[in-house]
């Protein structure tokens, strides 16, 4: 696998290109390059504010077939021009960025839904589908995809299995890995893949995963079938609070271990649950619980799951609160308005660890982070039987951008050590991007190697996101 190091594209007329997918959708003006130069990382954010570019495309191209996207791979191995895809933009780790210039593969004019198997309950779909058109679209049949990160209004299919996403409802429905059936994708060499399309298959390694979280590393995924749902036919929501973090930590793990299943699980420190609760006098933490399904099913895990919760020293506030998050549960805009101020610092990291260190882990972010942001906020959401996610929120002002770019990059260094210290995992959802790159070698140990390998085989130019994930760099 080579190295590649600076693309050799200074006189490049992109004519080839051109030919591929049409001049139109060939794109070097400075505003599709600025564009393409930026995700929603808040240090590209500062970056962008302080006229920086360093991650700037050398070319936008936007395919609009599989087979374009086929014949621009296949061109730009035999060229050794770099590609990166890119979804809609919404990574917050700098993950669409190339490191090295190159293709910027915008992969959102391909967007259109194939087929919807409503008695399988399966839909095929482009792969630069915005996710809310496809929700809003299945709505409309009586179904869902139950899948629902923060970012649903801006991100794309393709983007979800390519970051291993995963949403709100995730600890009933699980991350985008649980609902992916089948895909298609293109390697880095030109050829057209598919994976079975099947209920399950024992028929060898899931190649699915090949792609899951490769962060665009390994091809790039230009259909995908995804499992649908019947709409809850109930929802029942509680908000509760709880004397202290190890209280609802316990209730939490005590539903998710006695098996049952709520759709919403949040769980706020008391600094958080201030901002939860829209409410800048409420005092200590506050869990919003959601529960779903046939109306029998609902009611019977609400009130065993709301036993719990009482047992472990809960106390019932009502479902407002719930109802009113889950009619803002898109909103970003505290974070990106803060960004959006000179010298204005704001982050989010999240991880995730197992129940029985996770208490540590959370009071050791807690303390090392306090010193650098005004504000430091924690809440868990995404619930397992083994474990839990953990969402760190970093608010606070510096005297310009670039003091905020350095200061975010403390806030990532500190945290992942302490993460990498405590045996946590470095990221539950957000992915590596740039943002966790220099963490990656020590988080995979000696699996990076069966990594390495296989993208040499694959991406045998090694053109393909270069640097990510910490291969070819
Ligand atoms: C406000 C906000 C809230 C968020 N909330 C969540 C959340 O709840 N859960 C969650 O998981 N994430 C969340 N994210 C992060 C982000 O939305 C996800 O990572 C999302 O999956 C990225 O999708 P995208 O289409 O924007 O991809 P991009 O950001 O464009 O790309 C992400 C990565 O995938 C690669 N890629 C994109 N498309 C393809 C393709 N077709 N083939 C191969 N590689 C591809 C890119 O090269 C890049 O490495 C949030 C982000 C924001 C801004």
């Amino acid at each position: 696998m080579e190295t590649i190091e600076k693309n050799n594209i200074q006189n490049q007329t992109w004519s080839e290109l051109a030919k591929i997918c049409g001049a139109e959708n060939v794109l070097t003006d400075a505003e599709a390059l600025e564009l393409h130069s930026y995700d929603v990382w808040p240090v590209a954010a500062k970056l962008k504010m302080q006229g920086k570019q360093p991650y700037r495309p050398d070319v936008v191209v936007r395919p609009l077939s599989t087979r374009q996207v086929s014949e621009t791979l296949a061109w730009a191995s035999r060229e050794k021009i770099t590609v990166t895809p890119w979804g809609l933009g919404s990574s917050v780790t700098g993950a669409p960025l190339p490191l090295h210039g190159g293709i910027s593969l915008d992969m959102s004019a391909m967007k259109r839904i194939l087929a919807l198997d409503v008695t399988n309950l399966i839909v095929r779909v482009q792969a630069g589908k915005l996710g809310i058109e496809l929700e809003q679209d299945l709505n409309k049949r009586g179904f869902t995809l139950n899948h629902s990160p923060q970012s649903l209004d801006r991100s794309s299919v393709g983007g979800w299995v390519s970051t291993r996403a995963t949403g709100q409802f995730s600890s009933r429905w699980g991350g985008i890995e649980e609902m992916l059936v089948a895909l298609s994708a293109v390697l880095p060499t030109g050829e057209v893949i598919e994976t079975t399309l099947a209920p399950r298959a024992a028929v060898g390694p899931d190649l699915n995963h090949l792609f899951m979280g490769a962060e665009g590393t390994m091809g790039v995924i230009t259909e995908v079938v995804l499992k649908i749902f019947p709409v809850a036919e109930q929802r029942l929501f509680q908000a509760l609070a709880f004397p202290n973090i190890e209280k609802g930590l316990v209730a939490m793990r005590r539903i998710m271990q006695s098996g049952l299943r709520p759709f919403l699980v949040r769980f706020y420190d008391s600094d958080e649950a201030r901002h939860a609760m829209v409410d800048p006098t409420f005092n200590g933490p506050v869990m919003f619980l959601g529960f779903e399904g046939i109306k029998q099913v609902a009611e019977a895990e609400y009130a065993a799951g709301l036993e719990i919760c009482l047992q472990e020293g809960g106390r019932e506030l009502g479902p407002a609160a719930v109802l009113a998050w889950m009619n803002r549960r898109f909103d970003f805009s505290s974070i990106e308005n803060r960004l959006a101020l000179p010298g204005g610092l704001a982050e989010t990291i999240e991880i995730a660890h197992f129940w029985g260190d996770i208490a540590e882990t959370y009071q050791a972010l807690k303390t090392a982070l306090a010193p650098y942001a005004a504000e430091v906020l924690g809440h868990f959401s995404h619930v397992y039987p083994q474990g839990v996610s953990l969402y760190i929120i970093l608010m606070g002002q510096e005297r310009d951008d670039a003091t905020a770019e350095e200061r975010i990059l403390k806030i990532w260094e500190t945290s992942m050590n302490i993460c990498l210290e405590k045996g946590a995992v470095i990221s539950h959802h957000h992915g590596v991007g740039i943002a966790r790159l220099p963490y990656m070698r020590a988080q995979s140990g000696s699996a990076k190697l069966a990594l390495e390998k296989i993208k040499a085989a694959v991406d045998p130019a090694g053109i393909m996101n270069p640097g990510k994930l910490g291969l070819n760099s």
